[in-house]
């Protein structure tokens, strides 16, 4: 399946849920979600039907999905991973999306949205432990080093995402260098400093069916 193009806040409509997929925009009372609270389509503001049960897992997988930008073979070969791995399969799926390279240079506040950080890091930005990294999906490692490289630190779109980082949640697990426009892994991210609101327990039931 290709990645989701259409406008993003109807994917927030139609999940009921800010998702924050615009940037600063999603910070502002231009936010879509809270001047039409309802879903997207002709019929979105009569109400719908009471959800099933696989209804409401199908949902939560797909908000999580798009939160993180990916697509749905992506996902699956995550939520594979994870179960394989030990310990504890919702939270080791979300450290999975958590220190994807894209994900860590939004967090870190160099990208006012996930979509704006896959471009930096496409357009040969970003290094990783001083080495160029131009995919996305890289999965960082604890105590890997993350920086706008040199040539590009004057980029306008980064210091005014910097500027407005201040109003997202911060993680502790990451140090960042505003100087330098670095970023260091500090530790994996437990769940409770994980602050993407999806209830990963239920996409584990959906896929255990
Ligand atoms: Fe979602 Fe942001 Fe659009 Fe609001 S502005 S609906 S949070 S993408």
């Amino acid at each position: 399946m290709s990645r989701y193009t259409d406008a993003n806040c109807r994917i927030c409509r139609r999940e009921g849920v800010k998702l924050f997929l615009k940037g600063d925009r999603c910070f502002s009372d231009k936010c879509a979600l809270d001047r039409r609270g309802f879903p997207p389509g002709q019929h979105g503001s009569v109400g719908r039907k009471k959800p099933t049960e696989y209804g409401i897992r199908l949902r939560e997988k797909q908000k999580t999905r798009k939160t993180y930008g990916i697509n749905e073979k992506q996902f699956r070969l995550y939520f594979d991973r994870a179960a394989h791995t030990k310990g504890n399969t919702g939270e080791k799926l979300l450290q999975l999306l958590e220190t994807r390279l894209d994900n860590i240079i939004f967090r870190l506040g160099f990208a006012a949205s996930r979509k704006a950080a896959r471009q930096l890091v496409l357009h040969r930005h970003i290094t990783v432990n001083g080495h160029l990294v131009d995919i996305p999906s890289y999965i960082l490692k604890v105590g890997d080093v993350v920086q706008v490289k040199e040539q590009s630190r004057q980029l306008d779109a980064i210091h005014t995402s910097l500027r407005a980082a201040g109003q997202r949640p911060s993680v502790n697990w990451l140090d960042v260098d505003k100087t330098t426009l670095s970023g260091r892994l500090l530790e994996m991210p437990v769940r409770e400093h994980i602050p993407t609101p999806v209830q990963e327990q239920l996409i584990i039931e959906l896929y255990s069916k």
